[in-house]
């Protein structure tokens, strides 16, 4: 049979895949997107950074996303017992956007989907990668369409894969690594928050709370504009034996174990069961190769704490589509030194403070009651994030500063 011959073909229509595509279909280049599932559908990572506005602005969506509806969000508070902290995106170090937005993903996601399209970008829903071949000349996938089993190949140039935990070329590449991160647990679901007006709860933030009195365990509770809020918690997979036969009951009996969040969902209506997602945090040998280049969670998957996610997937989108035009207009490209070490340096960053996080120093650091402001302004920096930004010293030295900072804020335990 015939080979279909593109110039690039990404893979997976999820905010990457989007954000890649537009790019380069904005730069005059053919783009053909392969997503497996029909859209809208759900995905996790519903609070979105300031940072990752920039690139969807840069995509030419900014109006349609500031059109939509969403919830405004201005940034991140923190409560742990009676202690609480808050951060506002705008009022930052780094000078860039200050507020963004909390979604339902499977609006979101097909929003940017859609203008993608509008753009020109090709996207075919429920055909899927099953096999790949970079031995030739030019990369060749082998995919199937899911309606009728038919499975047909494609020729082109390049490969963006932004598959996310479908992880495609890592596990047909066999790049896969394993994360240094213990295996952790999240349990989530959406219920109606029913919170008060007047409660003083800021729908505009997304909130983190802290278990009482296990501290590497946490919930996200993210307010959407309908009314409705995601909760989550988080924790390593041994704090759930003996628990978790019935989701709905964990997940409950987490909440009323810790009383400033059981006040805030005091009256929320719980309508919809209970998900889990274990083992999410992934990484990669290389993140490029002939051929091809991984985005977002295709690539390297941290830590759901600090909602880096979508922005880390976004900024790979659009630095691999600049580089991609800049090659394919007949310049070197290389990818190492221009794609993953400078993309790495941000993301490493964010790892420091996930990493104080589950050992408690930067947890020291955000419910320290009297911080110094411009280094609050410094943090908040990276928690709306712009973590790439090296005249931030966090970002710069995320691993000596924080340890620095963590000994002047060490609570007596
Ligand atoms: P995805 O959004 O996963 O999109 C990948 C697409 O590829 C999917 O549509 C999939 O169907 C498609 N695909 C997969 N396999 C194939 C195949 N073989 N062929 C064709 N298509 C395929 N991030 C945040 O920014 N904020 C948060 O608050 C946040 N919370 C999180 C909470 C938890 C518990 C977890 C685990 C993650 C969280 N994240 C959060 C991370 C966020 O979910 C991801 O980083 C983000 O969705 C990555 O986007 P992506 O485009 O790389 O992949």
């Amino acid at each position: 049979p015939e080979v279909e011959q593109r110039r690039i073909v990404v893979i997976g229509a999820g905010p990457s895949g989007a954000i890649a595509a537009a790019l380069l279909k904005r730069n005059g280049h053919d783009v053909l997107v392969l997503e497996r599932q029909r859209f809208p559908r759900f995905s996790i990572g519903e609070s979105l950074l300031s940072h990752c506005l920039d690139f969807v602005e840069e995509a030419g969506m900014l109006e349609a996303v500031q059109a939509a509806g969403f919830q405004t969000k201005h940034g991140a508070a923190f409560a742990w017992g009676e202690r609480t902290s808050e951060f506002d995106f705008r009022d930052k170090f780094t000078a860039g956007k200050g507020s963004t937005y909390q979604v339902v993903r499977a609006d979101f996601d097909k929003l940017l989907a859609d203008q993608a399209e509008l753009q020109g970008v090709e996207i075919r829903y429920e055909e899927e990668i099953v096999a790949t071949d970079f031995s030739g000349a030019c990369p060749c996938l082998t995919v199937r369409r899911l309606a009728d089993g038919q499975v047909y190949r494609v020729e082109c140039a390049f490969v963006l894969d932004g598959s996310g935990y479908g992880r495609v070329l890592p596990r047909l590449l066999d790049l896969e690594q394993p994360s240094n991160f213990p295996v952790r647990r999240a349990l989530f679901t959406h219920v109606e928050d029913r919170i008060a007006p007047t409660s003083g709860f800021d729908r505009e933030k997304i909130l983190i709370t802290t278990h009482p009195e296990l501290r590497d365990v946490w919930f996200w509770t993210i307010p959407f504009s309908n009314g409705r809020s995601s909760l989550g918690v988080v924790a390593d997979a041994t704090r759930y034996a003996g628990h978790d036969a019935d989701l709905d009951a964990c997940l409950k009996r987490f909440v009323a174990d810790t009383p400033s969040l059981s006040r805030v969902l005091e009256h929320a209506r719980w309508d919809t069961p209970v998900r889990e997602i274990h083992g999410y945090s992934a990484n990669v040998k290389r993140l490029h190769g002939p051929g091809f280049a991984l985005l977002g969670n295709a690539a390297e998957f941290l830590d759901p704490v600090f909602s880096s996610g979508v922005t880390i997937a976004m900024r790979s989108a659009s630095m691999a589509a600049g580089l991609l035009h800049r090659q394919l207009g007949g310049e070197t490209v290389d990818w190492e030194t221009e794609f993953a070490v400078p993309l790495k340096r941000g993301v490493d960053a964010f790892r420091a403070y996930v990493e104080g996080w589950y050992d408690g120093s930067f947890q020291d650091v955000i419910y320290h009651e009297n911080a110094a402001p411009e280094i609050r302004r410094m943090i908040c920096s990276i928690l709306a994030g712009y973590a790439w930004d090296e005249r931030n010293p966090y970002v710069a030295e995320p691993k000596r500063r924080l340890r620095v900072l963590a000994e002047l804020c060490a609570q007596p335990a």
